[in-house]
Parts: structure tokens; sequence; C-alpha cells
């Protein structure tokens, strides 16, 4: 028989389960339809197992370095097979966690490929979901009174360059790889490009990174591009930018060869393999949209403030939706389309106070408006910036490269937007990110005292260098 629910989720990744929490806490009766694991891309094939691997990379630089810190290790190695092992074991415990907290939720989890149905003899408004199970049972039929598509997004791929499991990967494959290549061509140096960069550079590989921009990691702040780019090419990364790829040169054998036109000119590039990273698509395809009025624009479902598609009682959140697709944002836009249903009055996401984050070693991390951003949008702007080669506990950290930069309005004081480069950021950014929602000004973060010695002095100094007030510079 058919089951009715107050709330239905197409979807269990990030931004699924955490919405599915937060409607049983509102006690709403509510149900997850998920194809392959809890937690999805973030916990499976992203955020966690892109971490752990980074973290092994980044043990493994740090205990070659060892001698710097009187430490005397020989011949320090990297055990592939471990470091995949210690991967899968973190993911298995939080993929534990996720299942744990839907049985805890009370909140039915259907295993299978759910499909959105139009009018038909279940309800007179589309929004039944047919599930196909994926134990090969007969499809269960779900009656929502509301329900969130959270579907989640997959790696873009170029034509041509179709991943194959053995040349040509996208990081879904990447994570899974059993030995480390001795060279790699990743096209895209944008976030994840990077993150990979890092990493492979870091266990050892040679790394080239072919990006189609005039810069890395280009919707980040000029400076921190270019910071990065130096400390990657100190790494021994290649890069090369205003690149666009051929396609068609792909040659597969022995390894791979592609050409790239590199500031006109036609280059050739030689790996073990290529890994795609040109960005992620919104899974929109065979969810049943055709029988909505749910439009899709840019290949993203299209919703308003509170996240509901032109079909008032189906939402839509997370990557499917498109704009900043990270788990995080996710998250929130779940919990704050769940609190819409239960007929709350959530406050609207403003996703310039949302921290993005690169785990790459060095990690870089920001918020709010860059410089030239800033400056676009007719902002007179005032700039202050403080290194870690300054700051006591980068040194003791022997990581003393990068720096802290806070661009902030001259006219009101406000700070719009803080960028930093260098050790441990991504766990500092957060300071910044609460000085945004306070609309706290340089001043106000200065004279919060912070102790020492700790890598946060960086941001207090960084803020009062806004106005030329720097202590240690
Ligand atoms: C390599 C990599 C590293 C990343 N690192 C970070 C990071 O460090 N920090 C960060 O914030 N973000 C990171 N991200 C992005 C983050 O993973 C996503 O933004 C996040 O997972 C989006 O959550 P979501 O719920 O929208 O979708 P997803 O997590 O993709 O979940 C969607 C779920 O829907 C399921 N599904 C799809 N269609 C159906 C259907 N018809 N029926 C049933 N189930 C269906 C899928 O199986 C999937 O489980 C990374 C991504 C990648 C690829």
């Amino acid at each position: 028989m058919a089951q009715e629910y107050d709330l239905v989720i197409l979807g269990g990744g990030t931004g699924g389960y955490v919405a599915a929490i937060r409607a049983s806490q509102l006690g709403l009766k509510t149900a997850v339809i998920e194809k392959e694991k809890l937690g999805g891309t973030c916990l499976h094939k992203g955020c966690i197992p892109s971490k752990a691997l980074l973290r092994s990379a980044e043990v493994f630089a740090t205990a070659k370095r060892g001698e710097e810190f009187g430490v005397m290790a020989k011949e320090v190695s990297i055990n592939f097979g471990k470091v995949q092992e210690r991967k899968n074991k973190i993911v298995g415990q939080l993929y534990q966690g996720v299942q744990h907290l839907m049985k805890q939720g009370k909140i039915d989890v259907y295993k299978g490929t759910g499909r959105i149905l139009g009018p038909s003899i279940f309800s007179p408004m589309p929004g039944t979901i047919s599930v196909e199970m994926n134990n090969g049972e007969e499809n269960e039929i779900v009656i929502p009174k509301n329900v969130i598509i959270a579907t989640g997004s997959r790696p873009r791929t170029l034509p041509g360059l179709e991943p194959d499991r053995e040349f040509v990967l996208t990081s879904d494959e990447a994570l899974e790889m059993e030995f480390l290549p001795k060279s790699i061509i990743i096209l895209g140096g944008g976030i994840i490009g990077i993150e990979w960069a890092s990493m492979l550079s870091d266990f050892g590989v040679d790394v080239t990174v072919i990006e189609y921009a005039e810069r890395i990691i280009p919707t980040e702040d000029k400076e921190i591009s270019r910071e990065m780019h130096r400390q990657m090419k100190r790494k021994g990364v290649k890069i090369a930018t205003s690149a666009k790829v051929l396609p068609e040169t792909l040659q597969k054998g022995g390894g791979v060869i592609i050409s790239a036109e590199v500031k006109g000119v036609q280059k050739e590039f030689k790996a073990e393999k290529i890994l795609v990273s040109v960005g992620r698509l919104a899974n929109v395809e065979g969810i049943g949209l055709e029988n909505t009025e749910i439009q899709v624009e840019n290949g993203c479902i299209a919703v308003n403030e509170y996240f509901q598609t032109k079909e008032s009682h189906i939402y839509a959140i997370g990557d499917c939706i498109g704009g900043l697709q990270l788990a995080h944002v996710a998250a929130r836009e779940g919990i704050v389309a769940v609190e819409h249903i239960a007929g709350q009055n959530p406050s609207r996401i403003d996703y310039s106070l949302v921290s993005k984050c690169i785990y790459s070693n060095p990690e870089a991390a920001s918020v709010g408006f860059s410089e030239d951003e800033a400056k676009e949008k007719g902002y007179k702007v005032k700039v202050g910036k403080f290194s870690f080669r300054a700051i006591g506990k980068a040194l003791v950290f022997g990581e003393s490269d990068g720096f802290v930069k806070i661009v902030a309005d001259e006219e009101t004081d406000d700070i719009l937007g803080v960028h930093m480069i260098g050790p441990h950021v991504t766990d500092m950014i957060s300071e910044a990110g609460l000085a945004r929602v306070l609309d706290a000004s340089p001043w106000e973060v200065a004279h919060t005292i912070h102790p020492h010695p700790t890598l946060s002095e960086a941001i207090g100094e960084a803020a009062l260098a806004v106005d030329g007030k720097a202590i240690h510079s």
C-alpha cells in the first residue's frame, strides 16, 4: 500500500539527510529516498574521502621534512593501500553515524531510485513518487504533502575525455585509485583541481595543471591565486594558465598525450593519467521533472529564496540548484526549506556570508568579496594584510608562508571580505564569517584579544593593518 508522508526527500546526501533530521525535529513524518548511499557525494566521493587522502599526503610531506624538526626518520615511504584503508575507515564510520541519525529521527529510508509522478489516482497534484527499489522488489509508491529534491551533482566531463577508469579519470575514479600514478595531468585549476594537485604532488606524483582561465582558483581573490600558484610551483607542480585543452588530440596507450593551446601556442602534455576536473553538473535528469511545472535554468532547478520550485509544495536544494556547490550550503538550504514547509519564518541565506575553503597544502579560505569584486560593486576599499612570517605559532609549525587579507569599506568601516592562505586557515575562517554576520569593523576584530601564540593572531594583526596599525609588521 502507498505510504503517506508530510515530507519526502529525493536524495540522501548532505542536503537531503540534514533536511530530514530538521523535519523530524519539527514533527514532520519524513522519508528519504536514496539510490546509492546515505551521505551522498560529500561523504562517499567528495569532502571526506578527499580530505582523508590530503591528510595522509600532508603527514608524508611533513615526515620527509622531519629533520628540520629534529625528528630523524629514515626512509619515509607511502603505502597507498593503507592510505586508502584509512580513508575508507573514516568514511565507513561516518556512514554508520548518518544511518544511526536516520533511525534516531524515525525517518524512513527507501533504498532505490525515485521519480516524481504527475497528477494521478494518488494525488491531484504532481509530487507522488515512484521508487524503483534497489533490491529488485516491486516499485514502492510514496505520497508526500511536500517534496524536497536534493539529487546533487556529478562530475562534468568533456566530449572526447569521458572517464575510462584507466587513463581518463574524474574525482570519482581518482578517489578509488589502487596505485599512485607516476605522473598526472589535471585538467582544471579550480578548487577541486588544486586540492588534487597539492595532494598528489605531496605524495610524490609529477603533476601538471592545465587551467583555461588566466589564473588558478579564479573565483578567489587575485592575491590568493598568485600565492597559491607560487606555492604549488615551489612544490614542483607545473601550471599552464590561459590554456585551452584540445580533447580531439588525446592519445591513449602506455599513458596519455594531449595538446592544449597555451596563450595561443599549441603545446603537448604527457602523463600516465589525466584527471578531468572542470566543474559539476546538476542531477536533474530522470527524476520526473517533465511531469511537473518545475523549471530548469542553465542546467539547474530554478527556485525562490525559500527553495520552492514553480510547484510551491516541491522544493529543491543543494548542488542540483547550482550556485555555491558546497556541503555546508546544501545543509543550510535544506534547513531553510524544511522550516518554510513547517510554516516557520526562516531567515534567507545571504550567500556573501558563506565561507569557502580549499584544503590543499597550503590551505586557503575566504568569506565575502574579493578586493576586485568590492571595487566593481562601487565600494571605496581599504585593505589590511598580514603575513604569517611574523606569527610565532606559524614559525613553530614550520609553515610561515601565506597571509591574511581583510578588505573593508572605507566609508562605513564594514568588513567586506576576508581572504587567507597558509596553515590551518580553513579552521580560522569562521572568525571572519562571524565578523561578517555581525557586521563587525576591523577595529572590533582587532579589539578581540587573540591568544598568543596562535595562528589567529594574523587575523587581529590584519584587522589592525587595515588602518595602518599592525604591531608586528
Ligand atoms: C572531490 C570533491 C571534494 C569536495 N569537497 C568539498 C569540501 O571540502 N567541502 C564542501 O563543502 N563541499 C565539497 N564538495 C562538494 C560537496 O560534496 C557537495 O556540495 C555536497 O555533497 C552537495 O550535497 P547535496 O545533498 O546537494 O548532493 P549530494 O551529496 O550529491 O547527494 C545527492 C544524493 O542524491 C542521490 N540521488 C540522486 N538522484 C536520485 C534519485 N533519482 N533517487 C534517489 N536518490 C537519488 C545520490 O545518490 C546522492 O546520494 C566536494 C565535492 C567533490 C566532488
